[in-house]
């Protein structure tokens, strides 16, 4: 919008709001506690107790020799109201493994930039999945993972779930009653009732170790289990209940 100036411009003063990146650590803190609500904030001072959750992560000897321990540490903002969020603040990964020194460090750096931010930050769980290992991934639990980094996702995942940011994937009842159905129905017309991968099967590296699903079943493109079967022309998956017909 252009304003005409009709006057001689004789005096001027600085609105100190507009100057971008101007802004006083006092206002930044009115702002944030808008309905005297605290929101997730960059300028948010680290109190001196956090809640921490350390998670294991073991991945195979040939990917890491070490297991690595992410612990994530949550801050309580609104603490006993109504408004009362727990959002996490910091995130450190320890490992004995040197080799992954560098990347961790920068890896956990930014994730902490970004909980301290605040907003969704959930894109965090599905940008570090996206991430592979050109060497190629590896099993762990009967899900295919395609790095290291993608399992630290999964890692984010939980813990999101956990604090109640995500909600869970778990199935509900119903959906259950669904795929246990699929799976009886297949099993019978494939003329037999066991036929499951023997845990040996599972023993070698890199190959899915056993999870109870049909041996002639196919990696899912959705959760990544070795579930998907093909029934009636449709491609079902006995994991997470996905379901495409071609
Ligand atoms: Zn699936």
């Amino acid at each position: 919008m252009a304003i005409k100036i009709e006057r001689k411009i004789t005096n001027y003063r600085v609105n100190e709001n507009e100057v971008a990146g101007q802004e006083s650590a006092a206002e930044k803190t009115a702002a944030v506690e808008t309905d005297n609500v605290i929101h997730m904030h960059e300028t948010l001072q680290r109190p001196e107790e956090l809640i921490g959750s350390t998670y294991k992560l073991k991945v195979p000897e040939h990917v890491s020799e070490h297991a690595m321990y992410i612990t994530i540490n949550d801050i309580v903002l609104n603490e006993g109201t109504e408004h009362e969020l727990r959002r996490p603040f910091e995130v450190f990964i320890n490992t004995k493994n040197l080799d992954h020194f560098q990347w961790i460090v920068a890896l956990t750096v930014i994730m902490s930039a970004v909980f301290r931010k605040g907003g969704d930050i959930t894109f965090l769980v599905d940008e570090l999945r996206s991430v592979f290992d050109p060497r190629g991934g590896y099993w762990s639990k009967g899900k295919y993972k395609a790095s290291i980094i993608a399992e630290i996702g999964d890692v984010i995942e939980r813990h999101l779930i956990k604090i109640g940011m995500l909600k869970s994937i778990e199935l509900d009842n119903s959906q259950q009653d669904m795929i246990n159905q699929k799976r009886e129905e297949f099993e019978r017309s494939q003329g037999r009732d066991t036929a499951r991968r023997s845990p040996e099967q599972g023993a070698q590296e890199n190959t899915p170790p056993d999870d109870g699903f049909p041996t002639e079943a196919a990696q899912c493109k959705k959760c990544n289990a070795r579930a998907a079967i093909m029934m009636d022309g449709c491609i079902t998956c006995l994991s997470c209940g996905d379901s495409k017909c071609g």
